[in-house]
């Protein structure tokens, strides 16, 4: 079955420990219906898991000069769901050398996405 053939399709929602189970139903791939949320914020976040999905992502870079060799790194955005293997990428050839502080951006405009890629960690110089 493509994903054009599918009638409907069954998202939890994440947005309230509620976790409603919230049902779109779809003509030709798009949503003709949202069942099963009991607010609205439910609504809106399965139209975007379904239409436009995103992802914050968390990986490790290169790290020189520091008392280990990796530096945790996270985007300082969501980016496309379709977009994390070129961030994964990208981030596979970032070296950055101590000291690097907390918050620092070590990748900007990572895969052309628009968020930066950015330190998680204060390392100094070893
Ligand atoms: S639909 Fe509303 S009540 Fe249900 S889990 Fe989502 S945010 Fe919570």
């Amino acid at each position: 079955m493509t994903e054009n053939e599918k009638t409907q399709m069954i998202y939890p929602c994440i947005k309230c420990p509620t976790s409603c189970e919230v049902t779109v139903r779809l003509e030709e791939g798009k949503i003709v219906e949202v069942l099963g949320n009991t607010c609205k914020l439910g609504e809106n976040y399965v139209r975007k898991e379904h239409e436009s999905p995103e992802r914050n992502v968390t990986t490790t870079v290169r790290l020189a000069g520091a008392f280990i060799p990796r530096l945790p790194v996270r985007t300082s955005k969501e980016v496309p769901k379709k977009s994390i293997q070129k961030v994964m990428l990208a981030a596979s050839e970032v070296t950055v050398t101590a000291p690097v502080k907390e918050g620092q951006i070590v990748c900007q405009n990572v895969a052309g996405t628009g968020a930066d890629l950015v330190a998680c960690r204060t390392f100094p110089v070893a």
